[in-house]
């Protein structure tokens, strides 16, 4: 028996300009034969990954990096710090450089800020993520990175400090570090950094999961984007199924003429979300 869905694709979910240049920018590469490295996973979506890798990207860590002689290796959207076209320099490795234009910027004024002003920085952001790596390594890893507001220690914030953030950081919790610091009497200058690509996507995911009975959430386990916007999505509709693949979805969640939703977070690719469209109309 047929469960005849109604099955649309999010218009506003896909990847962001910053990810989609740097695969085009690999697919250029790989189409002119040239042997491609990639430094870290060029977007957290493990299908897309391995689509990559069927194609001839190899992706590799710093330490192997380090060790990549007279090679071609591509810098993702997230940016690099410094210490890597260092090392890329020196072991005469061709860098193809994908770094977001937005990010390239951010880490232009945070050089300013700290070289040329003389200012303390704060980044609100994850301490590992590779941005904020890149973004802190720019001012020799001088920044003081602040993931959550709980975690603060007022006796390590100076008194006058400049506030910048990842680019994919919520705005709220943005805000709110500002007024926390100026409860407390910090002079904070704001440099909000935060990406509307990433922080128009839940007035967007709002609008769009309302229409449909149902959602299915698409994104890569290790996308924490992925893991906040999923979230939002499930508290706007409970009955939001959060899927990695096709494979992952159980029939049992839909009922007979059903209106389904299929969304995704800034690092899920197009292509998974229309081959979950086109399984779901088998149904
Ligand atoms: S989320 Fe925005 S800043 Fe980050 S890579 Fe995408 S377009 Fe660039």
């Amino acid at each position: 028996m047929s469960l005849n869905l109604t099955v649309d694709i999010d218009d506003s979910s896909g990847f962001c300009f910053g990810v989609i240049e740097a695969i085009n920018k690999a697919e250029k590469e790989l189409e002119k034969g040239v042997e491609l490295y990639c430094l870290g996973d060029i977007v957290h979506n493990d299908e897309e990954i391995s689509r990559l890798n069927k194609k001839g990207i190899k992706f590799i860590d710093k330490e192997t990096l380090k060790r990549l002689k007279n090679k071609t290796v591509l810098f993702r959207a997230h940016g690099e710090p410094p210490e890597s076209y260092k090392i890329a320099q020196n072991n005469n490795v061709q860098i193809v450089d994908a770094s977001c234009p937005i990010i390239k910027n951010l880490q232009k004024r945070i050089k300013k800020s700290y070289y040329d002003n003389n200012e303390a920085i704060i980044i609100y952001g994850k301490k590992n993520h590779p941005e904020v790596v890149a973004l802190n390594g720019q001012i020799n890893n001088n920044a003081i990175i602040i993931e959550d507001i709980d975690d603060i220690d007022l006796k390590k914030i100076p008194a006058k400090a400049t506030l910048y953030s990842q680019t994919t950081q919520p705005l709220d919790g943005f805000y709110k570090l500002v007024e926390f610091f100026k409860n407390n009497g910090i002079n904070i200058k704001v440099e909000d950094s935060i990406c509307r690509r990433v922080s128009n996507r839940k007035t967007q995911l709002q609008n769009f999961s309302k229409k449909y009975n149902k959602i299915i959430f698409v994104a890569g386990e290790k996308s924490s984007n992925g893991k906040i916007l999923f979230n939002f999505c499930k508290k706007v509709k409970p009955e939001t199924f959060f899927v990695s693949s096709f494979e992952k979805i159980d029939i049992s969640w839909f009922d007979k003429n059903d209106s389904v939703g299929i969304t995704g977070a800034t690092s899920t690719p197009k292509w998974l979300m229309e081959g979950i469209k086109n399984y779901l109309e088998e149904q």
